[in-house]
């Protein structure tokens, strides 16, 4: 088969956004490149339980199918993301749940613990764009271009999107996203939660770097 190695590194990953909840059945959708000018994504509507290796689809930067079942409806997005930012490797989409929740509410979501600090926070929810359209490539392009060191965007009444040097960088900004965001909720319901100050989050990067 071809593209096995990358085939399968996303594969494991897809498992992976499983066990955590961060992908369920098929909402969602996972990539990484795959070489000159080609990436792997998780197919159209297949249940990750189900999913073969070869069903992985391979597409061209335009999206395109080269090998494999039909991409997700959201390729555009990510081939957007991939042709505009060159720094990145992998991309997570997730309908994960807490994410949903804050993405219907619109307001930036601040600093507030180290998972979100980790993913560039303050998080900010892009405008509304139809899933599947090259809409939703734009918005989060263009939040992500004017914001360096952001690696995750909630997409308005939708879910979020993390990008990462890696694949695995990409999964762990989505999975601190959502532990950051669950813990904001709970914190919401009994209180009022403390952004991180300028100079603990100055103490942080000093400490542990950019
Ligand atoms: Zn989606």
């Amino acid at each position: 088969m071809k593209y096995q190695s990358i085939r399968k590194q996303l594969f494991e990953t897809v498992i992976k956004a499983n066990e955590v909840d961060l992908i369920r059945m098929s909402a969602g959708n996972i990539s990484t490149r795959a070489g000159e000018g080609l990436v792997a994504i998780t197919p159209s509507g297949v249940e990750y339980r189900q999913m073969k290796l070869e069903d992985i689809s391979i597409v061209d930067l335009e999206g395109n199918l080269i090998d494999g079942l039909t991409p997700s409806s959201e390729t555009p997005m990510h081939t957007a993301i991939y042709k505009n930012l060159s720094e990145v490797e992998g991309i997570c989409h997730t309908h994960s749940s807490y994410a949903i929740t804050f993405a219907m509410l619109g307001e930036e979501i601040p600093v507030v613990n180290i998972e979100l600090m980790a993913c560039g926070a303050p998080i900010p929810v892009a405008p509304w764009a139809c899933p599947g359209t090259d809409k939703a490539g734009e918005v989060t392009v263009e939040l992500f271009k004017s914001h360096p060191d952001l690696k995750v965007v909630l997409l308005r009444n939708h879910g979020l999107v993390s990008i990462g040097k890696d694949l695995d960088h990409a999964f762990a900004m989505a999975f601190n996203a959502e532990v950051g965001f669950q813990a904001y909720h709970q914190a919401i319901m009994v209180g009022k939660p403390q952004p991180l100050t300028e100079t603990q989050l100055a103490e942080i990067k000093t400490i542990y770097g950019k």
